[in-house]
């Protein structure tokens, strides 16, 4: 009898990030430029998460910080997951 591979779909649309209180994604690095002095911010995703339900990062940049100046700022951005069959 010929073996039928089984077959694999995901349908839908993702409506924002998985319903998790803390989404970790150790190996993701986000980046962003500090809108008073330029200088490149990270949030890496390894030690800090994304919040539930909200698809936003927050940057500190320690050298405004330091000046005294406003120094944190939000990034809104829209998460993906993808479902993705592994060979075997
Ligand atoms: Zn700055």
């Amino acid at each position: 009898m010929e073996e039928i591979k089984p077959t694999f779909r995901v349908e839908g649309t993702s409506r924002g990030l998985p319903e998790v209180k803390r989404l970790h994604l150790p190996g993701i690095i986000l980046k962003s430029d500090c809108p008073r002095c330029g200088r490149e911010c990270s949030v890496d995703l390894a030690d800090e998460y994304l919040s539930y339900g909200e698809a936003e990062a927050t940057f500190y940049c320690g050298g405004c910080e330091r000046a005294g100046v406003e120094s944190d700022w939000t990034i809104c951005f829209q998460g993906e997951v993808r479902l993705l069959p592994l060979d075997e």
